[in-house]
């Protein structure tokens, strides 16, 4: 096994290399290696939450905060590097990539000063990481259906409804939900009346009024995903943190993009590990006398795995460091998302293939790359979604909609 070649480390290239960027990468891809990895191969076997301790260790390392100003103790970068660093933690387990994306400021908008001060600080250190709470039985890809209410009583908001999907609820610090204050006017938007409400909660407990109860995946473990109820939930009325006349609603679709290109470079991190595992397996296994790597339809394979890898790995960085120039890039990131997302989809389920009967069992890691990787045309927006909207920007909207 150890004079087996290992794959060639892909590198920071011109013109996005830095000092700073290759130490930032050269820290991520140790960290996901030795901290993430033997985790990951531990737990996702038996569905279990990641631990603590690993969460406490990305704090330290400032994973919660890379977006985050560095007068709040963030890094104060950009996407670029946001997007780099979740593919090296993508790399060694996708759930560590993705429970980053709860933090980095989110869930911080209030309008009391010192309050969103203080979040923000706690957010930095990875001591407010939420759960996002938009999907709901009735409404996936359609969130303009949202049916969660939030009525106004007194100084509070009293919060009722069903919520389905909803990933690290329990655990979370707090739950950003999306719920409808109003009925949309006739001749307004369908997503009129809809806003966003901070429920601050402890740790490991629901607050008075929720319930829940987890979905049974099959994969994406690491963190538990749940099926909520809110019967009644009471927040104070400063947690409505944006409707639709406010400058945090206006921003949403900025961080859409953003989670777009985290996801995209989730996906390619799965499909790096994917190309990866192969590079050696290709050497390691003998069939016919010789190391299957010999057998040209399997370099094949291999050769346009990887450059599919750093294709996507390219039109990610690019899109990273348009939105960090504030170019909008909506269709961009759409682009992104589809592309990247299917690509890890094939290239984790050819993995699989050259890995033969060894790749269909959990004895190696390529099956979680793939159960991990075929949730990422799902989530954030399905592919067809991705194409809608890629669609709606080339061509006048489908009046059939
Ligand atoms: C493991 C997991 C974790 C998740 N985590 C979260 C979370 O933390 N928070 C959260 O809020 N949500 C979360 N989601 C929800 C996720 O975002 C939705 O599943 C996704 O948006 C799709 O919605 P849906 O499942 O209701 O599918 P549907 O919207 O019912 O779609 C069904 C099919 O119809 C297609 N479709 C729908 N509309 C159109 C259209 N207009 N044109 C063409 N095709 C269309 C879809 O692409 C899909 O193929 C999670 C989902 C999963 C599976």
């Amino acid at each position: 096994m150890s004079d087996l070649i290992p794959a060639p480390v892909p590198e920071l290239t011109e013109p996005y290399r830095t000092t700073e960027r290759l130490a930032l990468q050269a820290q991520a891809r140790r960290f996901a290696a030795d901290e993430v990895k033997p985790i990951a191969d531990e737990y996702d076997p038996h569905k279990w939450q990641m631990p603590r301790s690993l969460l406490d260790a990305m704090g330290e390392q400032g994973y919660f905060g890379i977006m985050v100003p560095e007068e709040f103790g963030g890094m104060g970068c950009g996407v670029f590097e946001y997007a780099m660093i979740a593919e090296e933690l993508a790399r060694a387990w996708m759930s560590v990539a993705s429970i980053i994306a709860r933090a980095q400021g989110l869930g911080t908008e209030f309008e009391d000063d010192a309050k969103r001060r203080e979040l923000l600080q706690r957010s930095a250190r990875g001591e407010w990481i939420g759960a996002a709470g938009f999907s709901e039985p009735e409404a996936g890809s359609d969130l303009a259906g949202v049916s969660t209410r939030a009525e106004r009583d007194g100084d509070e908001y009293v919060i009722t409804g069903d919520k389905r999907w909803i990933g690290n609820a329990k655990a979370a610090d707090f739950i950003q939900v999306l719920c409808r204050t109003e009925d949309a006017k006739p001749g307004e938007k369908r997503s009129a009346g809809l806003a966003t409400i901070i429920v601050e909660k402890e740790r490991d407990a629901f607050p008075a009024g929720l319930t829940g109860s987890t979905i049974d995946k099959i994969g994406y473990h690491g963190f538990l995903t749940w099926d909520l109820t809110f019967d009644g939930v009471r927040v104070p009325a400063a947690n409505l943190i944006s409707d639709q006349g406010t400058a945090a609603f206006r921003d949403t679709q900025k961080w859409l993009n953003i989670a777009r290109v985290h996801t995209a470079a989730r996906a390619v991190g799965l499909a790096r590990a994917a190309v990866e595992d192969s590079v050696l397996y290709l050497q390691e296994r003998e069939q016919f006398g010789h190391p299957i790597g010999d057998f040209q339809a399997l370099r094949f394979m291999l050769a346009s795995m990887a450059a599919r890898v750093e294709q996507a790995r390219a039109f990610y960085r690019q899109v990273a460091d348009l939105l960090d120039r504030g170019e909008p890039c909506e269709r961009e990131s759409a682009m992104v998302k589809l592309v990247a997302t299917e690509m890890a989809v094939e290239v984790t389920g050819d993995a699989m293939q050259l890995h033969g009967g060894n790749g269909y069992t959990t004895e190696r890691q390529v099956e979680r790359y793939w159960r991990d990787a075929r949730l990422t045309t799902i989530f954030e927006g399905t592919s067809q979604i991705q194409l809608k909207i890629i669609a709606d920007s080339l061509l006048p909207r489908s009046p059939l909609e």
